[in-house]
């Protein structure tokens, strides 16, 4: 398979190949959006951090996402009061927000060249059933303050011209859309100018507790002592963490994305620049300088592509699949075959929130990863608060105890 497109397209770092330090008082293990998050906010908080990445910066599912910033995570308002209580949701709302928040301004500020598109999103109903649901959560999110427009069926084509057979359509002005590699990257140039160090090609082996802090061994021999570790991992390297916690709370799936090649400007103008999903965010879509990408339907093959960590092929079922989806729902793309293909793989966990925080019982061991398909919508503001965290020993957000690991000791 031929690197991903946003791979592709996102210039990479310079290598760093100087020695390794003997001891450093943060090392993180994993250099997607979460390590290099994570690395930002400490470095600006004078701390002394490396990144060990075991190939390049964002090479995994933070450079083959969809790009979608998106806000509330997949399940409409109604089911996430419905999961957590009002009070958790309009927090978990509220952390959401300024994660994006967040990252614009961190955009903006450092001036990154990540085709940002702060336009808002659409959430369309795959069914009327869907289109309920959406007006239980437009409801619940008058009541809370939440910004949104809920349109019916028969204003679906008004905002998006070229969508066929959706029963309506929810509007959040708050979410965006991202080169999301070329984003990533940029960050960890920050970071490296805020005194993080961000070395690629250093896969780490092992990971072992000594009396003050862990050790940290690399494939090619090369090892250091660290004060804290903090696997960003993601479901990728479980075997790191020893006491097993990771591996009995984390599962991998993989999700799969399609490109069409440039559309003609006339067809790719039917397409609002925004962030657009349906069925739940199980299916999404989004125009990239012209082309249109579309992701989703893991749900519609035997297994849902859980327990899947090869990223490196594709599933011919889902792609037909997505290909259906799209003749159904946009048949303006009938003659627009599907130019690329790759794949990504995620990290779940039972309760849909990430693990940010202390692993139980290892001390000095932290880990942020586990974001259920919704990285971009945490990770920025969660590594935030991982640095509060190993700096002041508090995270300032309310938010941030319940996706404290300990909640599965
Ligand atoms: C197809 C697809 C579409 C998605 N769409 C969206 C979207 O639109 N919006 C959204 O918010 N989220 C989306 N996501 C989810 C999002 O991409 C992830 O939640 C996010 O990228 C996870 O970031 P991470 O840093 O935890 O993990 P990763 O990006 O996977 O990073 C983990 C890193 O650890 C490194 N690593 C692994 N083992 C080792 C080792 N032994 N030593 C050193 N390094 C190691 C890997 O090389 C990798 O770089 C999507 C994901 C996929 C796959």
């Amino acid at each position: 398979m031929p690197a991903p497109l946003f791979l592709r397209d996102a210039p990479p770092l310079p290598i760093d190949d100087a020695p390794l330090p003997t001891r450093i008082d943060v090392a993180i293990v994993g250099g997607g959006i979460a390590g290099i998050a994570t690395a930002l906010w400490l470095a600006r908080a004078g701390v002394g951090v490396l990144v060990l990445e075991a190939e390049r910066v964002a090479a995994r599912a933070s450079g083959r996402n969809d790009g979608q910033m998106l806000l509330g995570l997949g399940e409409h308002y109604n089911r996430i009061v419905g999961q957590l209580g009002r009070e958790r949701a309009r927090l978990l709302w509220d952390y959401i927000r300024r994660n994006n928040q967040a990252m614009k301004d961190e955009i903006g500020f450092s001036e990154l060249a990540c085709d940002l598109v702060p336009a808002g999103g659409l959430r369309l109903a795959v069914s009327e059933h869907e289109q309920r649901e959406l007006e239980e959560a437009s409801a619940l999110m008058r009541e809370d303050g939440i910004a949104h427009e809920l349109l019916p069926a028969a204003d679906v084509e008004r905002v998006l011209p070229a969508a066929r057979g959706f029963f309506g359509v929810l509007r959040l002005p708050g979410e965006a859309i991202v080169q999301p590699a070329a984003m990533v990257r940029g960050f960890a140039r920050r970071a490296r100018e805020a005194g993080a160090r961000i070395v690629e090609a250093a896969a780490v082996t092992a990971v072992e507790p000594e009396a003050e802090g862990s050790r940290i061994t690399l494939a090619d021999g090369r090892s250091l002592r660290c004060a804290f570790v903090v696997h960003c991992t993601s479901t990728l390297a479980r075997e790191l963490d020893g006491s097993g916690f990771l591996r009995a709370q984390v599962f991998p799936f993989r999700g799969q994305i399609h490109a069409t090649a440039e559309l003609p400007e006339a067809l790719a103008a039917q397409f609002p620049p925004c962030a657009m999903s349906t069925h739940f965010c199980y299916e999404y879509f989004r125009c990239y300088r012209q082309r249109f990408v579309v992701g989703g339907m893991r749900w519609s093959v035997p297994g849902e592509q859980l327990g899947i960590l090869d990223d490196s092929r594709h599933d011919e079922r889902v792609a037909a699949n997505l290909r259906a989806f799209v003749d159904r729902h946009f048949p303006a793309l009938a003659r627009q075959p599907f130019a690329e293909q790759w794949t990504g793989i995620m990290a779940g966990t039972a309760d849909a929130l990430p693990l940010l925080g202390a692993l139980p019982g290892r001390p000095g061991v932290f880990a942020l990863l586990g974001f259920n398909g919704y990285g971009l919508s945490f990770a920025f503001q969660a590594g935030r608060s991982l640095a509060e965290i190993i700096v002041e020993g508090k995270a300032s957000h309310p938010m941030v105890a319940s996706f404290a690991p300990r909640r599965f000791a």
